[in-house]
């Protein structure tokens, strides 16, 4: 599945998918998951105690990009730009 159509509405980010379904994904959920090896480090790290706090700028996105055919990478507002999201994980994480 791919998307027609990505874009950021208030705290969400808006998915059109190509069969026509749709997602939507708090951007904190969206950083709370970041895939980059950095995040997940720290958040192995902390494991079960880790509570994510985050400033204003670490939930607003920059600028969204294609990665390939099978990703986006997002940049944040405060510069994070190392997470790429895989279609698959951006559905599968718009259930949590
Ligand atoms: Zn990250």
């Amino acid at each position: 599945m791919i998307p027609t159509q990505i874009k950021v509405v208030y705290n969400n980010l808006l998915i059109k998918w190509n069969d026509n379904s749709k997602s939507e994904i708090k951007l904190a959920n969206l950083r709370r998951n970041c895939p980059c090896s950095v995040c997940a480090a720290e958040r192995d790290m902390q494991g079960d105690k880790y509570i994510p706090l985050y400033t204003e700028d670490q939930l607003k996105i920059k600028s969204i990009s294609a990665v390939g055919n099978y990703a986006v990478g997002i940049v944040w507002a405060d510069d994070h730009n190392t997470g790429i999201y895989d279609f698959g994980f951006l559905k599968k994480i718009s259930y949590l």
